[in-house]
């Protein structure tokens, strides 16, 4: 390949994304963000010498969430990540330069404890390659050009079952910032006392940015979809390998007042639980072609439309 067609190559993956992204950081920086940081926040890492694996986010060091260079992102705990977000010129809060310099610190220890764990296995897997992505899209395009009409429908946009089943866990294709769109699990519960509680899952293998990093889009999506009135929502967040926690979601913002925004996580609690009558269990169990539900209900569920109104 000439050098010249190389550099227009990497000039088109290069391009800015079409329209500003409020956080567009690609699933392959997302990954080695999160691998570097192992899920540890530098700030709890440095200042609190707490080493365990934390849910968190990645923040932008220079608040423009638009800047998704590798140098740009830290892993922060949620706490601290609110805390870095916030910060106004006059508290003495978290500083630029500092949460590098942790992050830095975070990496170096967590490099030295890999190249032990290397040393101490005599099997070291090698990194999967990652395959060269392919730019020739002539041919599609040709192939749009001969029949527009019979590509109306690729052109709509996505559409989902327009209905939710009892103890049924359904993939939901969600759009989210950036160019990378992703999928979730969803499932509807309808609490005895006319919450609607919507379970989303981050299911393995999901290509796009976490369900964390865009719960205020996928809740939108998902409660216009199957129009869930804010009011009565309660959102859960739970990833389906990993830890096994679960958070509620609230957001300081709802819809009718302006899209979700402003989420706030906090652990379900024991008492939340019983409150709601539901229990978590360790495994998604699958009913031949379909994913039933993640968590056991302790009340009757409702035997008739009448009782769901
Ligand atoms: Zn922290």
């Amino acid at each position: 390949m000439g050098s010249t067609r190389f550099m227009a190559i990497l000039a088109t993956y290069m391009r800015p994304p079409r329209q500003p992204p409020r956080a567009f950081v690609t699933r392959a920086v997302e990954t080695t963000v999160l691998s570097q940081s192992r899920r540890r926040c530098c700030v709890c890492f440095y200042l609190h010498d707490i080493n365990e694996v934390k849910k968190g986010q990645i923040a932008h060091l220079n608040k423009d969430r638009s800047d998704g260079d590798i140098g740009n992102l830290v892993y922060l705990c949620l706490d601290h990540h609110d805390e870095y977000d916030s910060r106004t010129s006059q508290a003495k809060g978290l500083t630029e330069d500092e949460v590098r310099l942790y992050r830095e610190q975070l990496y170096k220890a967590n490099r030295a404890q890999v190249d032990l764990a290397t040393e101490n296995s005599q099997v070291t897997e090698a990194a999967n390659p990652i395959l060269p992505l392919l730019r020739d899209e002539s041919a599609f395009q040709h192939a749009r050009d001969q029949d527009n009409a019979g590509f109306e429908v690729l052109n709509r946009q996505w559409n989902y079952p327009l209905w939710q089943v009892v103890d049924q866990t359904d993939l939901f294709a969600y759009k989210s910032h950036g160019d990378i769109d992703g999928v979730c699990l969803i499932e509807r519960i309808d609490l005895p006392n006319g919450a609607i509680a919507i379970a989303c899952i981050a299911p393995c293998g999901n290509p796009g940015q976490s369900i964390t990093n865009n719960v205020e889009l996928i809740c939108f999506q998902v409660c216009e979809r199957f129009n869930i009135p804010p009011k009565r929502l309660i959102w859960l967040e739970h990833y389906d390998y990993g830890d096994p926690e679960w958070n509620w979601v609230t957001f300081r913002v709802m819809p009718p007042d302006g899209p979700f925004s402003d989420p706030r996580w906090h652990e379900v609690s024991s008492t939340l639980w019983s409150e709601w009558g539901l229990i978590p269990k360790k495994k998604l169990p699958r009913r031949g072609p379909v994913y039933g539900s993640k968590l056991k209900k302790l009340f009757k569920r409702p035997s008739s439309f009448e009782d769901l109104s």
